[in-house]
């Protein structure tokens, strides 16, 4: 299976950019270590400032797509109000090396969400500065799950999953983390109407050289956005629709202070992120491995992405099998009849060519 939405090259998104109706506020924050340049764009006059960016790690895509949504909202009426409250800073691809090679890391293989303290990359130092200069009340952090989440255990797939990240060891509710998890209340409650039991939370351990850690520490309010999975939607462009919203229901609850008014237990009442999830369950499924030869097994199957020229291939491996997988399943196949009398050598992590 093939994805060509999912692979966005900084060259990708310029053209999507230049092909936009309107011409946005561009400045250049700096540049990567292959000195390509991070863009950031400038939006709006309101007292109230906040700060997104996405493609941190540059194999996380959707919420930059979902990113040109917000950017045609701004030109509505809606957005064109919502923009007389606040100010926002964009900065739809933080890590152009990662985004290019289609990579977590940036080019000399850094996970800048580890780099919050020691900003040893270029890309975390634009970032920082951006921080320090813009002087943000709300940060967005935006990001890319793996399908192999649930809202829960053993519940829906983890369409969007949300953190507001602990500020210290002892994972204290500083007055950031209570606006951050107030708002993700908000957020959560509207949301719950487009994907009802979709959405997760992450757990809370504190790290500080990640930069949502780092910026609740220093008291701005940071919520971690993570775009998930839905069915077969392996293009993510659900995802990025519901990430769109999810988006307009922070930024206008930030406008018009609604979301003070929740309460945290709304935050902690939200399942959290569980690895229930495989991409396909194959049943009735004959396996061999050096131990012996499996009759009628249940495989699970999980997809490594590889980038392949302009797309994302989604490449099928063995994740683990027995007679009854305890394990949910984007998809489920009947190997007896389709695969009838296939069998395969099963190693965990090895390719499998059945599909
Ligand atoms: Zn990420």
């Amino acid at each position: 299976m093939i994805s060509k939405d999912r692979y966005l090259s900084p060259q990708k998104w310029d053209l999507m950019l230049k092909a936009f109706s309107h011409e946005l506020p561009t400045t250049v924050i700096g540049h990567s270590v292959l000195n390509q340049p991070v863009y950031a764009h400038r939006l709006g006059s309101g007292s109230k400032r906040v700060l997104l960016w996405s493609q941190m790690h540059g194999n996380e895509s959707t919420t930059t797509r979902a990113l040109l949504d917000l950017f045609d909202h701004f030109y509505t009426p809606n957005g064109v109000k919502l923009l007389e409250g606040l100010t926002i800073m964009v900065i739809p691809q933080l890590n152009p090396d990662g985004a290019l090679s289609y990579t977590r890391f940036n080019a000399n293989y850094i996970d800048l969400n580890r780099d919050a303290l020691n900003l040893s990359q270029p890309e975390s130092r634009a970032l920082k500065e951006v921080f320090d200069s813009f002087s943000p009340d709300f940060c967005f952090n935006l990001h890319g799950q793996r399908s192999i989440f649930a809202a829960g255990i053993m519940g829906k797939p983890a369409t969007l999953s949300f953190l507001s990240p602990a500020a210290n060891p002892q994972r204290n509710l500083t007055p950031a983390r209570i606006q951050a998890m107030k708002l993700i209340a908000q957020v959560n409650r509207n949301l719950q109407k487009h994907i009802p039991n979709q959405i997760a939370r992450y757990e809370d351990t504190f790290n500080p050289n990640c930069v949502g850690d780092h910026f609740t520490s220093l008291g701005v309010p940071t919520l971690l956005y993570e775009a998930g999975h839905n069915g077969l939607d392996y293009d993510r462009n659900f995802t990025k629709k519901m990430i769109f919203n999810a988006l307009i229901f922070g930024l206008n609850a930030i406008e018009n202070g609604e979301f003070l008014n929740h309460s945290i237990k709304e935050y902690h009442q939200i399942p959290e992120n569980e690895k229930n999830y495989v991409d396909i369950i194959i049943k009735n499924f004959d396996i061999r491995t050096v131990n012996g030869f499996f009759k009628n097994q249940e495989l699970a199957v999980v997809y490594q992405e590889e980038k392949k020229d302009e797309s994302v291939f989604f490449m099928p491996v063995c994740h683990s099998f027995s007679k009854k997988i305890d394990l949910l399943a984007h998809r489920v196949i009947n190997g007896d009849g389709i695969l009838k009398a296939s069998e395969i050598e099963f190693a965990e992590g090895k390719s499998i060519d059945i599909f």
